[in-house]
């Protein structure tokens, strides 16, 4: 038997020990959805989450929401009425961003690899570029000088630091993101001089850490490398985002990360100048809101194991099957939405309805016993879902996806 991971705070069982969200039980849900598999997002769970972090930064400073986590059109709506900006990291995602209602002036956009229309696009709708190359930064101020407009260019930075103990690590050493500490300096000093509308700093060290303490640590060495450039550049970078790299608990034995700590700390860095810093998040925000409900198809045992058959999978929740950034495979939360809380009977294997062995939404776990009919919940569903799995992958249909 192997543990699964904890499964968020909020979530209960009606009489008939059917997972509740939002107030309404799962087969509720399903009915109004039409259909298995589906991903229901909880905006009042999304927008406590939100205020619990305001309450817990330094006040004034910006809270950004980097939407790959969950571009969702009904989230995204929530969202735009709760953050202080987007951040956006294709074309796609920046007309996602403004159809969402946020300002163009309030988004930032960051990544490798931008493309001409991109570029343009951008610079049209008065977008912040986080430019990633010098190279980049030409072509940004070339084309806003075809367009005859003024761009508005913000520099990442690779720092020569990175976040401990991160799941992803996004800075320190070769990077194909942001452009090297050592360069900034004259690179900010060009946009400048190029008559840039020159917006600041991104500078974003990893992702997914439950360590405050090497979040604080990477937050003062963000906000010391800040204010070196403004100084050696001698302009103060109007908005400095600090990245985030917050985490959420996903894994048996992982335990909440303690933003009071982190927003005690970084009020202490960054004193009266709040408003100048923005902190950009993305599953801290959306996973522990959104559930995933697969239902059981077949049960079936093979060489004294038993596997509950899904007609969800991979295709939709990548992550819980271990294949999306994680080096050894491990259980999400996951428990039988139709018999919530009642006590572990037999260990089964969780498996998707595609035709791999890669497609495993829990392995070797402890659950009441279920049969065909019973709806499977996958925790921790609200980020890195439906977007980031392979839909196209074996021909089945998308999921449903409700926020309620
Ligand atoms: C993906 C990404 C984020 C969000 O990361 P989370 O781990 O979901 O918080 C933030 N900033 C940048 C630049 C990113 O690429």
């Amino acid at each position: 038997m192997k543990p699964t991971g904890p499964i968020p705070p909020g979530y209960d069982a009606d009489a008939q020990g059917r997972v509740v969200i939002a107030g309404r039980n799962v087969d509720a849900l399903i009915g109004e959805a039409g259909d298995t598999p589906l991903f229901v997002y909880d905006r009042a769970m999304i927008a406590a989450r939100i205020a619990r972090l305001r309450a817990a930064m330094p006040a004034g400073i910006n809270l950004h929401y980097a939407i790959k986590a969950n571009p969702f059109a009904d989230v995204l709506e929530t969202m735009a009425q709760s953050v202080d900006g987007f951040d956006v990291a294709s074309g796609g995602e920046l007309a996602t961003a403004m159809g969402a209602g946020m300002a163009a002036a309030r988004i930032s956009f960051a990544g490798p690899g931008k493309r001409a229309r991109e570029l343009e696009a951008a610079i049209r709708a008065g977008a912040t570029i986080n430019l990633e190359s010098e190279r980049e930064a030409d072509r940004a101020l070339s084309a806003a000088e075809a367009l005859g407009l003024t761009p508005r260019l913000a520099v990442r930075v690779n720092p020569d630091f990175d976040l401990k103990g991160s799941g992803m690590r996004m800075g320190g050493g070769a990077k194909p993101f942001g452009v090297d500490a050592a360069r900034v300096v004259p690179l900010v000093r060009h946009l400048v001089a190029a008559g840039a509308d020159y917006r600041g700093l991104h500078i974003f060290a990893g992702s997914q850490s439950l360590d405050a303490g090497a979040i604080i640590e990477t937050q003062a060495n963000t906000v010391a490398l800040a204010r070196l450039i403004d100084a050696e550049s001698g302009t103060a970078a109007p908005l400095v985002n600090l990245g985030g790299g917050f985490g959420v608990p996903y894994f048996a034995g992982d335990v909440p990360l303690d933003v009071e700590a982190i927003g005690a700390a970084l009020a202490a860095q960054v004193g009266a100048e709040a408003s100048r810093y923005a902190i950009e998040l993305g599953r801290w925000m959306v996973a522990e809101a959104g559930v995933y409900l697969t239902r059981i198809v077949d049960r079936k045992d093979s060489h004294g194991k038993t596997f509950l058959v899904t007609d969800g999978g991979l295709h939709h929740q990548l992550a819980a099957s271990g294949n999306f950034g994680t080096v050894v495979r491990r259980n999400y939360p996951v428990a039988v939405a139709t018999r919530f809380g009642a006590p572990g009977d037999e260990v089964v294997s969780v498996v998707g309805c595609l035709c791999t062995p890669l497609d495993r939404l829990a392995d070797d776990v402890l659950l009441p016993a279920a049969d065909v009919g019973d709806v499977i919940a996958v925790f921790l569903a609200g980020a890195y879902g439906a977007t980031a799995s392979p839909a196209a992958f074996l021909g089945h249909a998308p999921a449903c996806e409700m926020a309620v």
